[in-house]
């Protein structure tokens, strides 16, 4: 079976009678590279142990066949109760792979991983081609979720990559990027025109992966001041991280602030998208004494 061949989409989904849903962010792949490639970066084997991956919406199945294939269990999540059947029959001969209807900002990823991953003493991972509309709150959710995935292997828009790979002092990095390497390192590996979906999405996609760091990189005194801190740095970029952080910690006094920003060992003037994750950490632990 052939999922990524036009003919073969539009016979299964005219059979079902199942159209592409624009609210769920659809657009399945039809260049069979991709999915072998995503699959081969998330199975990433490091010893003996069985390797289970959660995959994010399936669809009708096209990367879960190849996860099937070089994983020991694959679990897919899938919001449209639609493409149940299609999944039953695309996924019939895939014994290792199992498929919940449901949304993933609403399942419990604690119980669900422990059921079916922890609990028989496997390693797991993410995969997804994902849906475009909640990319960066379903990458915060993994991350923060704190649970023992190695990697997140994930198709997402190409400026959005951009933005996650951006190295301190680029005009891309943001918060989220400062944030999401505090949870692990993040690795772009290639680029997906938009010509491999069906339909075609107006920007292309590329696939990154976050390779999760089993320590964070720097100790805080609180982390909710470090993400606190990141917030209030990039919450007006014009402005010098002085004034932008003023924000965040108004309680502070300007003082207080250009007090904190100097026991970091920072410039005054520096704006907050030169800061790495070192900076911001020492910063944090600064304004956090001075509270
Ligand atoms: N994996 C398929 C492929 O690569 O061809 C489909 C990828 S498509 C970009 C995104 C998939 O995520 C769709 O099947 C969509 O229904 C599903 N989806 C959207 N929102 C979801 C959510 N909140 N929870 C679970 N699945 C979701």
């Amino acid at each position: 079976m052939r999922l990524t061949d036009l003919s073969t989409i539009r016979e299964i989904m005219g059979r079902h009678g199942v159209s592409f849903q624009k609210k769920f962010g659809q657009n399945f792949l039809i260049n069979p590279n991709v999915p072998e490639r995503i699959a081969d970066a998330a199975c990433i084997r490091v010893d003996e142990a069985p390797l289970g991956i959660l995959e994010i919406g399936p669809g009708i199945g096209t990367l879960t066949r190849e996860l099937s294939a070089r994983a020991d269990k694959v679990v897919a999540l899938e919001i449209d109760t639609a493409l149940m059947p299609i999944l039953e029959e695309t996924l019939a001969d895939c014994p290792n792979t199992s498929v919940i209807n449901g949304d993933i900002m609403k399942t419990d990823l604690s119980e669900l991983t422990e059921r079916e991953f922890v609990s028989k003493g496997m390693r797991m991972s993410v995969a997804a081609n994902l849906p475009y509309y909640i990319t960066t709150p379903i990458l915060m959710k993994l991350v923060e979720s704190r649970l023992s995935f190695e990697t997140i292997t994930v198709m997402i828009q190409k400026e959005v990559a951009q933005r996650l790979c951006a190295p301190a002092g680029d005009s891309e990095y943001g918060a989220i990027t400062a944030a999401l390497s505090y949870y692990g390192k993040v690795e772009r590996l290639f680029t997906v025109p938009a010509g491999c979906f069906l339909p075609a999405p107006k920007v292309d996609s590329a696939v990154i992966r976050i390779t999760l760091h089993k320590e964070p990189p720097v100790t805080v005194k609180s982390e909710e001041t470090l993400f606190k801190t990141i917030r209030g740095a990039f919450a007006q970029r014009r402005k010098t991280l002085a004034n932008s952080l003023g924000t965040e910690f108004s309680p502070l006094g300007k003082d207080g602030i250009a007090n904190a920003i100097a026991s970091a060992g920072l410039e005054p003037s520096i704006r907050g998208e030169r800061l790495t994750l070192e900076d911001f950490a020492r910063l944090a632990d600064a304004l956090y004494e001075n509270k």
